[in-house]
């Protein structure tokens, strides 16, 4: 598990998230990944039938980074609504609200 990394352009510094070729602001080919930093939990919802091997369900957010992108994550269950989180990715993939 480690932080989170997002994209940032070198020429218009816009950051975002999932991965791209190209920078959604400006079309530059030139970016680097930076940490993702901290974010703020805009919703939080369950899901009850997920894909998990195990079906147990599991917590999401939208998590609104200061660097700007929406990442959806799943969630502790003590973190909600309006909670400051930092984000992790895991090697299976899935990034993580802490
Ligand atoms: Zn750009």
């Amino acid at each position: 598990m480690s932080e989170l990394e997002i994209q940032q352009c070198l020429r218009c510094s816009a950051a975002w998230f999932p991965d791209r070729l190209r920078c959604p602001g400006c079309g530059a080919r030139k970016w680097q990944r930076v940490p993702a930093g901290e974010g703020t939990v805009e919703q939080d919802t369950w899901v009850h039938r997920p894909p998990a091997p195990d079906g147990a369900p599991v917590r999401l957010g939208s998590i609104r980074l200061d660097a700007g992108p929406i990442v959806i994550a799943r969630l502790q269950e003590d973190v909600g609504t309006g909670r400051r989180v930092r984000l992790d990715s895991g090697a299976d993939g899935v990034v993580r609200a802490r």
